[in-house]
């Protein structure tokens, strides 16, 4: 009844829905809540559209440390709840909403003292594993001796490690996982469009009906009308609010988390790391061949679409890494360095419109307009049915729960059984298994889409760089399925080239626009552009990444 494929002509009838129809629910944002929130009220039943003035997860959902994971420092602050639900919700994805995106990844907790450290960690870690509750998907934790942590992490400095505690947590592709749950959403009748910003509300009285939005890829105005509007705007919010002239019950304080992206050699280690550090943590994450290290947490009140990574925030991870490490990780060694911006919330005092917990808000500051704010990519799900369920309030009549805990994604469908066919099909597109590999885990079923693309065209089996793992076919695909616009959302988000191999990035980008620029209808000048505009965003962070390595 309804396709999950997101291309130019969905966004065209999208645009055309926007400004003719009337919706129970409008949601402003196509991060990771915006998104879950429209899932959220769409497989209710709902009348459901998004607007995302970027791309979907362009903001702080594309540079988080990309773990679906509990928070073990949680742990430490006693919030048991918190981390309780945020582990609900990782054995929910990586067992059966989308095992095909998310999963398991195992941490080393090292110790440098034998028995009060190894103690009190080994029974944090023991009320980590019984949080989660009878369903389990993942190992429980594990005591490891000096002996042992030598073979599976020979960079681990044996001179201080006398031991070390493995436990598992999970990991994500947190942009694709995004773009997956808005094409779900899509799957099931919600209208969805990037490249629409909202500028004003339009209100009957004091109740909000709609907003007063902007298609930047043309600048036409569109006045899209709805019973209830939620507002998923991250780290926007404040200025939102401001532009909107509401008064919320909180406000949103911005911190940036930096992460340096290193080759496979240069820490030499089968599982990722963790480290306690003087105000955090910092993660030694394994992401395929490579290595993503951080985070950084330092306030924040600059540009909030592109944070930079300054000297000083890749010389605290190198700092805090090589605490721990022999050999020693080095500026030189860095491919790739990201930052992002946590949405911090803070309750004002005296407001009775808020509903706060300690990790995220839900607000409803005006009638038929609520907010949502903070929180961890983890429980997107939780506060996306928070949201919701706030938000129906404005319709007036009786609504169906959530069932997005029973939901899994698109792509997670059979995806098990096509693992254990990966041979199979290799065969018959003759394509190596590690390609057919690849592609189950950031397609899952969905694989087919791109299969297609191959029987077509056997030349969209090839590589687009010759040190990673993607083909031209995921090129053409983002465009025809995934919704991208632009050389940007191709090389940042539906793959992740940018950060994986900084340099390459910039040498293909003229070929992306090429294998795109048909399905986009673009002539040589919407192609250049479309370059230089990429080239501009990464030649800010290659010149700070420059600058670093060369200090
Ligand atoms: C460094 C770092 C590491 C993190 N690591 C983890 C982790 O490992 N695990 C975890 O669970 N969480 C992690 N988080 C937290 C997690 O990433 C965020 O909580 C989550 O991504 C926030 O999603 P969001 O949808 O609220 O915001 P965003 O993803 O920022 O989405 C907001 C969207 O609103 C859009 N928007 C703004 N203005 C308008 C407008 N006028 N009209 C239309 N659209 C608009 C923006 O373009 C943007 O796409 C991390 C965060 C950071 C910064």
């Amino acid at each position: 009844m309804f396709t999950s494929q997101l291309n130019p002509q969905q966004r065209a009838d999208a645009l055309s829905s926007l400004a003719t129809e009337e919706f129970d629910i409008l949601i402003i944002g196509g991060g990771v809540n915006g998104v879950g929130a429209a899932l959220d009220a769409v497989t209710r039943g709902l009348k459901v559209a998004l607007v995302e003035s970027q791309d979907f997860a362009a903001g702080t959902s594309s540079r988080s440390s990309k773990l679906i994971h509990g928070g073990l420092r949680y742990l430490e602050q006693y919030d048991f709840k918190l981390v309780r639900e945020a582990l609900r919700e990782r054995e929910l994805m990586v067992s059966t909403q989308c095992p095909h995106l998310v999963k398991p990844v195992s941490f080393l907790y090292p110790l440098t003292e034998k028995v009060k450290e190894r103690t009190y960690v080994g029974a944090g870690l023991a009320l980590y594993d019984a949080l989660r509750g009878m369903k389990r998907a993942l190992p429980s934790h594990k005591h490891l001796t000096g002996k042992t942590i030598a073979a599976i992490s020979p960079s681990l400095r044996q001179d201080i490690i006398t031991g070390a505690i493995r436990y598992f947590d999970a990991q994500v592709d947190d942009a694709r996982h995004t773009m997956m749950i808005a094409r779900t959403a899509a799957r099931h009748g919600a209208v969805m469009a990037t490249g629409v910003r909202v500028d004003d509300l339009i209100r009957n009285g004091k109740k909000v009906i709609g907003v007063v939005a902007t298609d930047t890829t043309t600048n036409k105005k569109i006045k899209i009308s709805a019973k209830s509007t939620i507002m998923c705007a991250g780290v926007w919010s404040d200025e939102l609010h401001a532009q909107f002239g509401l008064t919320p019950g909180y406000t949103v304080a911005m911190s940036k988390g930096v992460h340096i992206v290193l080759p496979g050699d240069a820490i030499k280690s089968k599982d990722g790391i963790i480290l306690k550090t003087p105000v955090s943590v910092l993660f030694l994450i394994p992401w395929a061949d490579q290595w993503i290290v951080g985070t950084t947490d330092t306030p924040y009140d600059g540009d909030r679409t592109k944070p930079l990574a300054t000297q000083e925030d890749v010389q605290y991870i190198l700092d805090q890494a090589n605490r721990v490490l022999d050999p020693q990780i080095k500026a030189e060694d860095i491919v790739g360095v990201f930052a992002g911006l946590r949405p911090l919330v803070a309750n004002k005092t005296g407001s009775a419109t808020t509903k706060l917990s300690r990790e995220h808000t839900v607000d409803r500051p005006a009638p038929g307009f609520v907010s949502l704010a903070g929180g961890k990519y983890t429980t997107y799900r939780v506060m996306a049915k928070d949201a919701v369920d706030l938000a129906v309030l404005d319709l007036r009549r009786l609504v169906s729960d959530s069932v997005t805990d029973k939901l899994p994604l698109i792509g997670a469908d059979g995806y098990f059984a096509l693992v254990q066919q990966s041979e199979k099909i290799a065969e018959k597109y003759s394509v190596p298994e590690a390609t057919i590999t690849h592609l189950l885990n950031r397609y899952g079923s969905l694989i087919e889409e791109i299969l297609g693309i191959i029987d077509a065209d056997g030349s969209m089996s090839e590589r687009l760089i010759p040190d990673l793992p993607y083909i031209k076919a995921e090129i053409l695909h983002a465009v025809t399925h995934e919704g991208a616009l632009s050389v940007e959302d191709v090389l940042l988000r539906r793959t992740r080239i940018s950060f994986e191999d900084f340099y390459s990035g910039s040498e293909v980008a003229a070929e992306v626009a090429d294998i795109i620029g048909a399905e986009l209808g673009w002539g040589t000048k919407e192609r250049s552009a479309s370059v230089k505009s990429f080239l501009a965003v990464i030649d800010k962070e290659e010149e700070a990444l420059l600058e670093l390595v060369n200090s």
